[in-house]
C-alpha cells in the first residue's frame, strides 16, 4: 500500500553549476589598459604561456609602461595568481589576431598569462598546483561572462603565423573534464592519408573551409600554402598535441570534424549555453 502523504518529488538541481571558488588572488595593476570597445564584453578565454625565462621577469614586462603589454591574470608555477586588470577592462595580450570574424581580440577576451619559459627558453610541462588554479579561474571567468566552450582558445589559435603558446604541453583535455574548453578525444595516429604543403585541389579548400568555420583566419585558397600549414598546426598544438608538424593526416582531419560536429550539437540546444 502506498503511503498517503509521501513528500512532492524534488526538483533537479540545475545540471552544472560551476562553484565560485573564492580564488586568493594578489593585485598587481599593470598600467597596460583601456576601456574595451563600445558595447563589446568578453567572449573569448583567451590562455597564454608567459614566454620568459622567470615569473618575475614576466610580471615586471607585463606591468611595464614601455612594454605596452599586460594580461588580466598571471598563474605562476605554484599557483599563484596574480589580477593585473580587471574583467571588465581591456588588457594588452594578443596582438594581431583574428577569431571567428573578430579581429579585436583584446576587447572581445580575458587574458591569462600561465607561467613556463615557452619554447624559446626551455619548455616544460605544467605543474598540478598551476593547473589547478587557472581551471578554477577558468571556471570562474567563463560562467560569469557566459563564454562558450569553444570560445576557449590558445594565442596560437588567434595568431597562428606568430605564436605557439601555450603549447601542446598544455592540458585542454583537463580543463574540458572540469567543464572548460570544448575538446573531444583526439583520432588515433594513422599511417595513409595525409595532405602537406604545396597540395591543392578540392579536399585542400574543404579543410580550409572546415578550419576557417571553426573560427580560423584561413583565406579559402585551394592551396597548402604557408597559412594553411601554419593554421593545421596550432590545430595541432590545441587538439591533437600528440604530434605537431603541420601535416593534416587523418587524425587532424577526423578530429576536426568531431570537434565541429560537437559545436554543431551544443548549438542545437545539446549544451550549456551561459
Ligand atoms: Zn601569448
Amino acid at each position: 500500500m502506498a503511503p498517503a502523504n509521501h513528500p512532492p518529488p524534488t526538483i533537479d538541481p540545475p545540471m552544472i553549476d560551476p562553484p565560485m571558488i573564492d580564488l586568493q588572488m594578489i593585485d598587481l595593476p599593470s598600467p597596460n589598459q583601456g576601456p574595451r570597445a563600445e558595447g563589446v564584453t568578453p567572449s573569448i578565454l583567451l590562455l597564454h604561456y608567459t614566454g620568459m625565462p622567470t615569473a618575475a621577469a614576466a610580471l615586471e614586462r607585463l606591468c611595464d609602461p614601455v612594454a605596452k603589454v599586460s594580461s588580466h591574470y598571471v598563474v605562476d608555477e605554484d599557483g599563484t595568481l596574480y589580477r593585473l586588470v580587471d574583467e571588465d577592462r581591456r588588457a594588452h595580450h594578443a596582438g594581431v589576431s583574428f577569431w571567428a570574424g573578430a579581429s579585436d581580440i583584446n576587447s572581445a577576451s580575458i587574458g591569462v598569462e600561465i607561467v613556463n619559459p615557452g619554447h624559446e627558453h626551455g619548455y616544460r610541462p605544467f605543474p598540478d598546483a598551476q593547473i589547478a588554479t587557472v581551471t578554477a579561474l577558468a571556471r570562474g571567468v567563463v560562467a560569469r561572462w557566459g563564454i562558450l566552450p569553444e570560445r576557449v582558445l590558445a594565442h596560437s589559435d588567434v595568431a597562428p603565423d606568430r605564436k605557439q603558446d601555450p603549447g601542446e604541453l598544455f592540458p585542454w583535455d583537463r580543463l574540458a573534464a572540469a567543464g572548460v574548453g570544448h575538446w573531444v578525444e583526439p583520432a588515433a595516429i594513422t599511417p595513409g592519408l595525409a595532405f602537406k604543403r604545396g597540395d591543392e585541389g578540392q579536399p585542400v579548400a574543404a579543410l580550409q573551409a572546415m578550419l576557417a568555420h571553426y573560427g580560423y583566419g584561413l583565406p579559402l585558397t585551394g592551396v597548402f600554402d604557408q597559412r594553411t600549414e601554419e593554421v593545421v598546426t596550432a590545430f595541432q598544438r590545441h587538439f591533437r598535441p600528440e604530434r605537431v608538424d603541420g601535416v593534416a593526416d587523418r587524425s587532424t582531419l577526423v578530429t576536426l570534424k568531431r570537434l565541429s560536429d560537437g559545436v554543431a550539437v551544443a548549438a542545437t540546444g545539446g549544451g550549456k549555453r551561459a
